[in-house]
């Protein structure tokens, strides 16, 4: 591992043992500390997501189990009476496994919880946190935040676009729900001085996306290239789909070939695979961007 992914690497599992720490003891504090073994199961602690590109980086599952639990009334709600250290007795009554889970976020205690941007939970109880760490990490990759659902979204179109389509918002609602992801502040300093360091480390990983989002899939380059045997080898294979593979335009090989004015490429594609004439890519090419030893005539058949 790289220096700066292991600085990454220890600054997340301080902050893990800070956060779950913080968790266990609001968690003591509402339903008392005989729950407290089920929060050291590993299945049960505060750790990673699976997919923290979509959305929050730390999941717990302890309130769900620690829910389960709990003496119920006649009516499903519980009530937990406790001793504080101080011998104070104290009742709280929670609803519902949601109510559990949210009043434990909500104990987490002010460190802890300037760590956190975002805190979720779900209808059993597991608490899903974004760290101001992620969010940072996030921003310099380019995704920006959903505050109505929590989750991740790559650019201003991509959330506009959630916002319209999942959240039902109108176009200027979206925009403005797009400006206000934008301008909110993540006030978070990795400890240590790890600043420059991770900062570095995501600015790396943000270029190395944006490399991999650029490259052309090989077919489509082979089409551009006008390498009619590679493009057969990878269909052949079954390591291209002509008909449905597409750039970030939404280009198709038969565009890419029609504009390096490959015309044996073209026929390809069109008389041997089928590949349809209407793609709509297509109907934008103009002949000026050929180069001008093609032959329109002979490329036209391809391209209406
Ligand atoms: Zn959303």
């Amino acid at each position: 591992m790289l220096a700066a992914e292991e600085t990454e690497a220890l600054v997340e599992l301080e902050m893990i043992r800070l956060l779950h720490a913080a968790l266990l003891s609001a968690s003591a504090s509402l339903v008392g500390a005989s729950h407290a073994h089920v929060w050291r199961l590993p299945k049960e602690s505060l750790r990673r997501t699976r997919q923290p590109d979509v959305g929050a980086d730390l999941s717990c599952h302890a309130p769900a189990t620690v829910w389960k639990r709990l003496p119920r009334q006649p009516d499903g709600t519980a009530r937990v009476r406790t001793l504080s250290e101080f011998g104070v007795a104290r009742e709280a009554e929670f609803a519902d496994a949601r109510a559990l889970g949210l009043a434990i976020g909500e104990g987490m205690g002010a460190r802890a919880a300037a760590c956190v941007a975002d805190v979720r939970v779900k209808e059993d109880g597991t608490l899903l946190l974004t760290t101001q760490l992620h969010m940072r990490r996030q921003r310099m990759l380019g995704r920006l935040h959903c505050a109505a659902c929590g989750q991740f979204f790559s650019g201003e179109r991509g959330l506009r676009d959630h916002q319209q389509v999942k959240h039902g918002r109108s176009y200027g609602g979206a925009k403005a729900a797009v400006a206000s992801a934008r301008r909110a502040l993540v006030a978070y300093a990795p400890p240590g001085g790890a600043a420059a360091e991770l900062a570095a480390l995501w600015l790396r990983r943000a270029a190395a996306k944006e490399e991999q989002r650029r490259a052309l899939p090989e077919g489509l380059a082979a089409a551009r290239d006008g390498q009619l045997r590679a493009l057969r080898r990878l269909v052949g294979e079954g390591r291209f789909d002509a008909h449905a593979t597409v750039d970030r335009h939404g280009s198709s090989a038969l565009h890419f070939a029609a504009g390096g004015g490959h015309v044996e490429v073209c026929a390809y594609l069109v008389d041997e695979l089928g590949v349809s004439l209407t793609q709509a890519p297509l109907r934008n090419l103009s002949s000026s961007r050929f180069p001008p030893s093609t032959a329109v005539s002979q490329l036209t058949p391809y391209l209406w």
